[in-house]
């Protein structure tokens, strides 16, 4: 199977092209050429299998390029070996007669992003050897937080590899920048900038696309490349957890196989969702995609109106790693919906980097409409959330995952709609102790981050995940916070170019 960009669909690459190149150099981003089916019969043989069979199954179909043992090799590596503290790696939750929430984030670095930054190394390293690759791939990653430490952890030591982290140095939890800013590794480099994470995205895609830039690095034996959700790589083994979702659905009497369930997901990027919608498009039933966002809503408005307008304001709210204006992934939605016309998105990303906006013709925005439902909800109703999902189903949600059971909670009033439905839960609550304390009445104040992880586990009953207990006393080696134009320069100067 080959894949395209949705700006230039005459480029065709294999799956290791387009793993190795992330971007494509027309700025656009690569989507297989059609997609592979999944038959009712092939979920009923995924039921009772595990997680690594099931990945191993949907991989791949994708990376046809990829050998089977290569593919195994990959998903044993990535969730085997006890890497994830679930044996079933993706386990999913039952809360009540209609949500069931799917937790992504048993892996070491506690966020969804393990499922696939755990994986995607070594995509990229096989994609590396096939494609007969000898330059060093440097690794630029743009993170509102989770996916920063998820790509360190995942490239740490990888040969042929280097990996430079930009996070916004305001725009990030207390645990999240401790995870990154103590992490390990020769091969790894980690900056603040001063701005928001779309100024850290922006100047990650402007350095990808400039030639001039390009041309310096290959002169050096260097090659670029992205561990963000624009990398296909990135996106294919989010796919897997929402067929396997629905096989322990299958599996464990909730529904029968060929019924249909909604999957509500908080969105930032737009990759997780995107996820969501593929493994529909391959023919997962799926009746609804619900959008959660939180106050910075850009996404709410545009599957309401089919209007995407940035300009507004940026709020930071208690989960960051939603604080987005400029959804990259929605790139690909388009793409689908508009029939494949490259030149359509071209029109339409020419004038969101010129005007900051741009309108989805009608025919575009019904095909939209009618999957996608969406939803926001502020800092105040995410706590409010969080409490009452401990209160009334003894379940403690992270403040991503409450923003997503909050727009839950509105689609059900609104439509009275009572598909089950699959609610992702990207991160675990430890990851943001601090806000889920207050929500849950315990006041963090005066305590240190530490000593927040004690309280909640005393006051939850959960586990601290020892991850997140093993950064006390680890030394911080990257303090430093550079402006959102010298990313480039501090690039230089960490793979020694002059
Ligand atoms: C990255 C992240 C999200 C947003 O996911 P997208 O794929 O960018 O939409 C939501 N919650 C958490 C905890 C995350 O780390």
């Amino acid at each position: 199977m080959n894949y395209i960009s949705t700006r230039n669909k005459a480029l065709k690459l294999t799956s290791s092209e387009a793993i190795k190149k992330g971007l494509s150099d027309d700025g656009g981003l690569f989507v297989p050429e059609s997609f592979p089916r999944l038959k009712k019969s092939d979920i009923e043989s995924l039921t009772g299998k595990s997680y690594i069979e099931r990945a191993n199954f949907i991989l791949g179909k994708f990376l046809t390029d990829f050998t089977k043992e290569e593919i195994e090799e990959c998903t044993v590596g990535a969730y085997g070996g006890g890497r994830f503290s679930s044996e079933k790696v993706a386990p999913l939750v039952k809360l009540d007669d209609s949500a069931y929430v799917l937790e992504l984030w048993h892996g070491p670095t506690c966020a969804f992003k393990d499922m696939a930054l755990q994986i995607l190394p070594r995509f990229m390293t096989t994609a590396m050897k096939k494609t007969g690759e000898d330059k060093t791939v440097v690794i630029l990653v743009a993170t509102s937080g989770d996916t920063g430490k998820a790509a360190l952890e995942g490239f740490r030591d990888v040969d042929g590899t280097k990996i430079v982290v930009f996070y916004p140095s305001d725009g990030v939890s207390d645990m999240q920048k401790l995870q990154m800013i103590t992490q390990e590794g020769g091969n790894v480099c980690v900056e603040g900038i001063r701005g928001n994470f779309d100024d850290a995205q922006t100047g990650v895609k402007k350095i990808f696309t400039n030639e001039k830039i390009i041309k310096e690095l290959a002169d050096n034996g260097f090659v670029f490349s992205s561990a963000n959700s624009i990398n296909w790589g990135r996106l294919v083994p989010q796919i897997v957890y929402y067929v396997s979702a629905y096989c322990d659905m299958v599996e464990g009497g909730e529904i029968e196989n060929g019924d249909m369930i909604n999957i509500c997901v908080p969105t930032g990027n737009f990759g997780n969702i995107l996820a969501a919608y593929y493994a529909k498009k391959m023919g997962l039933p799926v009746n609804k995609f619900i959008c959660a966002s939180n106050r910075n809503d850009v996404l709410t408005d545009f599957i309401r109106t089919g209007v995407y307008d940035k300009n507004r304001e940026f709020y930071q709210s208690i989960s960051p790693s939603m604080d987005i204006l400029i959804s990259s992934n929605l790139e690909r939605l388009l793409f689908d919906v508009c029939g494949k016309d490259d030149n359509k998105i071209k029109d339409l990303m020419d004038k969101l980097s010129r005007d900051g906006k741009y309108s989805l013709t009608k025919t575009m925005h019904n095909r939209i409409g009618k999957l996608f439902w969406a939803g926001c909800c502020d800092d105040y109703f995410t706590k409010v959330r969080i409490w009452k999902t401990f209160a009334e189903n003894g379940y403690t949600p992270d403040t991503h995952t409450a923003v997503a059971l909050d727009v839950y909670k509105q689609y059900l009033e609104q439509t009275g709609d009572m598909t089950k439905t699959v609610i992702a839960s990207t991160a675990s609550p430890f990851k943001f102790a601090n806000s889920v304390l207050s929500a849950l009445g315990v006041e963090p104040y005066g305590y240190d981050d530490f000593q927040q992880l004690v309280l909640l586990s005393e006051k939850t009953d959960m586990d601290i995940p020892e991850s997140l207990a093993g950064l006390s006393g680890k030394d911080v080696r990257f303090n430093e916070v550079i402006s959102s134009n010298d990313m480039y320069g501090s690039i230089k100067r960490v793979l020694d170019i002059k």
